[in-house]
Parts: C-alpha cells; sequence; structure tokens
C-alpha cells in the first residue's frame, strides 16, 4: 500500500513522468472504475518502492566510489539489493 509518510511531490513527480502509471489513472478516472483505481494505487506504491530502493542502492555506490565510507571494504555486490 501507499506509505502516508511518502511526500506529496514524489507522488507528482512519479505521476508525471511514468506512462503506465498516469494512463491507469486516467483510465480508472475516465470510467469511475474503483477496481481500476486500486490497481493503480498498487502499482504506484510498487514503482514508488523501486524507485526507493534504487536511490538507497545509488547512495552506497556513490559512497562506495568515493570512499566516504573510510577504510570499509564496499563493492558493487556487497551492496546489490
Ligand atoms: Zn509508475
Amino acid at each position: 500500500m501507499l506509505d502516508a509518510n511518502t511526500h506529496r511531490d514524489v507522488f507528482r513527480l512519479h505521476h508525471e513522468s511514468c506512462r503506465p502509471c498516469s494512463d491507469l489513472f486516467a483510465f480508472a478516472r475516465e470510467r469511475g472504475d474503483l477496481q481500476a483505481l486500486g490497481a493503480w494505487r498498487e502499482q504506484l506504491a510498487a514503482h514508488l518502492a523501486n524507485e526507493a530502493e534504487r536511490r538507497e542502492y545509488d547512495r552506497l555506490v556513490r559512497e562506495w566510489l568515493t570512499g566516504s565510507r573510510g577504510g570499509e571494504a564496499w563493492s558493487p555486490e556487497r551492496v546489490a539489493p
């Protein structure tokens, strides 16, 4: 389900950049289809979770590349999801 703590802008940015989500939302709204609206909410939650995971992964890789984690032995395998 959608996380109530997710900022409004995160929804908006995703909605504007993700065609499958915006299409499904438009479909649900046009038809007043609550089942499609439910599917849209689930899809959106899954996409946002993927984005959050990717951001975390990118952050770890950046830390590894810049050596900002001190002497710890970081490698792409170690930070892979
Ligand atoms: Zn999406």
